[in-house]
């Protein structure tokens, strides 16, 4: 039951040695400390790296700590909400007197979220990432139909929330511009 670092983590490559070796110090692998990604990567790649690091991050830090490949869907909507407290996009609730305006005229004090379009794409970007790294596509905890339905609530509850509908079929341009600003907003941090 030592296999926790199996998987592995896109760029720590852990050492030459077999994991039977006893590690002496400390224990535990390295995370390699900002460590240089290759030049030629994408924006794309870069974030999709940095994405699954987060995630491993996360699940060496749950008590007791989680191997990638027992990882679930249970582990990937807790993640999610856990980055709401990073969100940056106000999403009021139903009590709020902006509830439903997508530009309240005040402020009020209504939490800050992850926007749904930042985190649609962020499942997307681990999707690939999980099978990138040797995960199984058939269990992909990121391409469960519970994160799908997730993801459908959140959109809908934000939308509503901000006042902003995302109509599939017909897109009317004047509420297209806050849907985009949305799913920029986190793409850069
Ligand atoms: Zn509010």
């Amino acid at each position: 039951m030592s296999s926790d670092h199996q998987i592995k983590l896109g760029i720590s490559e852990i050492g030459e040695g077999s994991s039977s070796r006893g590690v002496g110090v400390g224990g535990g692998a390295t995370i390699p400390s900002g460590s240089q990604p290759p030049p030629q990567l994408s924006r794309y790649e870069s974030q999709k790296r940095r994405d699954w690091n987060t995630f491993g991050q996360y699940l060496k830090n749950q008590r007791p700590p989680v191997a990638l490949s027992h990882s679930n869907y249970g582990h990937v909507l807790d993640f999610l909400r856990y980055l709401d407290q990073f969100g940056k996009t106000k999403v009021h609730l139903q009590g709020c007197v902006f509830y439903g305006h997508s530009d309240p005229a005040g402020p009020c004090t209504c939490p800050l979220r992850q926007a749904w379009g930042s985190l649609d794409a962020l499942i997307g970007r681990l999707r690939a990432a999980y099978e990138e790294n040797g995960g199984l596509p058939e269990m992909n905890p990121f391409a469960s139909s519970a994160i799908r339905v997730y993801l459908r609530e959140i959109r809908d509850s934000q939308a509503k929330a901000r006042g902003i509908p995302y109509k599939k079929k017909k897109k009317k341009r004047n509420n297209i511009i806050p849907n985009v600003k949305a799913n920029k907003e986190t793409s850069n941090t």
